[in-house]
């Protein structure tokens, strides 16, 4: 499994630019009826290759309004984003649609994969978009992806056969198929039980260790814990920005934590 995403990360850090993510500035309203709401009051942040940020704060601090732009799904309503090293604040919807797609993996809380499909395919669907890669080739990049979580052999199980643990591997290979420079995660953790929650950081650090630069979202201290950085939110702005002193290696936790069995 090692050598597999090794191979993999070094081939894309080599292409890469060395800032994923500079924000600067950046304010974003919601415009509810007569109301305005400001969300976010001026955020700045940059993030390197190979970083691993959690991002923290209380409900409504504006988390996921900043995921929605680093991700490309939304754009700012005033100062700039630059991904790689391109300004994607002005973009056209289309724009950042390709660009997401290109560049972006997405993994979320509750997994979001196609029951009566199995793993393969769900991890397949975004090498549909956007090239021209021939089924044998996409297949290939699909199997090489759930090699990467550990599923080389449930390749062909459906996701309703799978367990919770295994379910959001599936949703890390599918975020990876297309070789993205960003990884964001928006809780991917919270609908696991605990030991499992710590099986899927492991993953994570594993990946990170390799090169891939991962933004994660958690309001769980033990969780962020096993990033490198911690961004604090609150009312809009980033509070907080620090190292992680502590950064237990998950798989270490794992050996402490009880089994189903036990
Ligand atoms: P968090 O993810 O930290 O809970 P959000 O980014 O969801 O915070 O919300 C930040 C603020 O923006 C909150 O006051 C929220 O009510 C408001 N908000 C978020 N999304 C919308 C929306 N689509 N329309 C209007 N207001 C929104
Ligand atoms: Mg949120």
């Amino acid at each position: 499994m090692a050598t597999t995403i090794q191979s993999e990360l070094q081939t894309r850090s080599a292409t890469a630019a060395h800032t994923v993510i500079r924000v600067e500035e950046v304010h974003k309203y919601y415009e509810l009826g007569e109301t305005r709401v400001h969300a976010l009051r001026g955020v700045s942040l940059q993030i390197e290759r190979s970083e691993f940020v959690a991002i923290m704060g209380a409900s409504g601090s504006g988390k996921s309004t900043f995921m929605n732009i680093l991700g490309c799904l939304d754009r700012p309503s005033s100062g700039r984003y630059f991904l790689d090293g391109t300004d994607v604040s002005q973009l056209s919807k289309q724009e950042l649609a390709k660009i997401r797609n290109q560049r972006i993996g997405f993994v979320f809380q509750g997994f979001n994969l196609l029951a009566r499909t199995t793993a393969l395919e769900n991890v397949e669907l975004p090498t549909l978009y956007g090239n021209r890669a021939e089924k044998p080739e996409r297949e290939r990049r699909a199997r090489r992806a759930l090699e990467m979580v550990g599923l080389g052999d449930r390749v062909s199980h459906f996701t309703s056969q799978l367990s919770g643990g295994q379910q959001q591997r599936v949703a890390i290979a599918r975020a990876l198929v297309n070789q993205p420079s960003l990884l964001l995660a928006d809780e991917p953790t919270g609908n696991l039980d605990s030991r499992t929650a710590v099986e899927i950081m492991d993953i994570l650090q594993q990946l990170n260790d390799q090169g891939l630069t991962i933004v994660l979202v958690t309001h769980e201290h033990d969780i962020s814990e096993f990033a490198k950085r911690s961004v604090i939110f609150r009312d809009g702005k980033i509070r907080k920005d620090e190292l992680n002193a502590r950064r237990p290696r998950a798989a270490e936790v794992l050996k402490t934590m009880p089994t189903l069995e036990d």
